[in-house]
């Protein structure tokens, strides 16, 4: 697989190479010189999930990955059920949280783990990600206990849950969490910072888990087609599929999987208050305003990191931003969203709420609408107890991470300390 950065078409690389560098030059990401078409998409869609994932990762990746081996990563990243949910007539939920960390980035963070596991040929590597809530989890998870891997995990101090704190905070061993006395855009800004640092990126072989990463994007694309599969046993409409988004990691992944050929109606850019991308897409002003905290904290974020691709493949396949539909949906809303879901019997959390409520408010009367569940009602407990006024049961996982002590640290938002701290990691082995 072939990619250029899309600052600088001429920085070419591959896909071992965009995997263990993350960015290119200027911060620029990595994009794919050829886009795959499969060419039976019919035949496709009737395959069992494992065995199509394999297809369309071979499609990108056979070159690097021989196709023995790229099976056998796929089969163990993606070892858990992906069930399409009939919630009305015409409304159906890909639910995408039902892997070891009840969030839908357990596939990106799991499949990305074990590509590095395969291709970093025993070079020590230190993860360094910034997270708004899930990524954390599926990262710290999928990496936990790997020789030659350490994890440090920046997250913003009281913007995420505290159940979604202790499921990445609370397992030790090559996995460090710091707090950051900001938000989420100060976290993935010192990680920027980090990665723009000559000396710290040399000692420390820094690699960033984030969505920018191409080979979670690369994950991602599997579970669009899974739930377009499972859809037609209800209804053939190709579906309208609304992406609940933050740094529209999974938007670009959906966006490539329509570009392999997979049908779909159109895509919802699925919002809370934090619109920089509806905005952009009603009035042609990108305008970011300062990131609001909201209760679909996963997706606060105002300068989402990889909106360049999502215009990248548009651009591409012919396509005009015009197709793709941007909605915001406020508090109130998401509010009386989760409590209309509940009432016709599907309990779901604020993310899934807002995707939700963003079809509801724009599915034409013979369209069939798909939304992406993202995550377990149970992450969001406290907030669905309180909207619902319900006390709904932890699962396993999570009851167990409740149960344990939090080991993370807290820093002040300045590069120069995080930077002490990172280079201290590197002396205790
Ligand atoms: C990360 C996340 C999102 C947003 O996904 P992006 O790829 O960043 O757009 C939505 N919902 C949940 C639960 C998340 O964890």
């Amino acid at each position: 697989m072939q990619l250029y950065n899309l600052k600088h078409p001429e920085e070419k690389v591959s896909f071992a190479q965009a995997l263990k560098q993350g960015l290119g030059r200027d911060r620029g990401l990595f994009f794919p010189a050829k886009i795959p078409l499969i060419d039976n998409i019919a035949a496709l869609l009737q395959k069992p999930f494992i065995e199509r994932s394999q297809e369309i990762l071979a499609a990108w990746l056979s070159d690097e990955i021989p196709e023995n081996r790229l099976n056998q990563l796929v089969s163990r990243a993606f070892s858990f059920p992906v069930p399409v949910v009939r919630v009305e007539e015409r409304l159906f939920s890909l639910e995408l949280f039902h892997g070891p960390t009840l969030a839908f980035k357990d596939f990106g963070a799991r499949f990305m783990a074990q590509c590095l596991n395969e291709l970093a040929e025993n070079q020590p590597v230190t993860i360094l990600t910034a997270t708004s809530g899930d990524t954390g989890a599926a990262v710290a998870d999928a990496f936990h206990g790997l020789n030659n891997i350490k994890v440090v995990i920046l997250y913003p101090e009281g913007r995420i849950s505290s159940l979604q704190e202790k499921m990445f905070c609370t397992l030790g061993d090559n996995i460090t969490t710091i707090a950051i006395s900001s938000d989420f855009d100060a976290c993935q800004e010192l990680v920027k910072q980090a990665f723009a640092n000559e000396p710290l990126n040399r000692a420390l072989h820094l690699n960033s888990a984030n969505s920018i990463n191409i080979s979670r994007l690369l994950a991602q694309i599997c579970y669009f087609f899974e739930g377009v599969a499972q859809l037609q046993r209800f209804d053939t409409n190709a579906p309208v599929i609304s992406v609940p988004s933050g740094n529209f990691g999974d938007l670009t992944a959906g966006l490539f999987a329509q570009a392999m050929g997979m049908p779909v109606k159109r895509f919802i850019a699925a919002t809370n208050s934090n619109d920089t991308v509806p905005r952009y897409l009603a009035d042609g002003v990108w305008a970011p305003h300062p990131t609001r905290a909201t209760m679909s904290n996963a997706m606060d974020v105002s300068e989402p990191s990889n909106w360049p691709r999502v215009e990248a493949i548009l651009k591409h396949n012919g396509r005009q931003l015009s197709e793709l539909q941007g909605i915001s949906v406020s508090e109130e809303e998401t509010r009386s969203s989760l409590a209309h879901l509940n009432a016709i019997g599907y309990l779901a959390e604020p993310h899934a709420a807002v995707a939700a409520e963003a079809l509801q408010k724009t599915l034409l009367p013979a369209e069939t609408g798909l939304f992406l569940a993202t995550a377990h009602p149970a992450k969001f407990k406290e907030r669905v107890d309180e909207i619902l006024r319900t006390d709904i049961p932890l699962p396993r996982p999570l009851a167990e991470a409740a149960a344990r002590p939090l080991l993370s640290e807290r820093l002040i938002c300045d590069f120069d300390l995080l930077k002490k701290r990172l280079l201290l990691l590197n002396q205790t082995a």
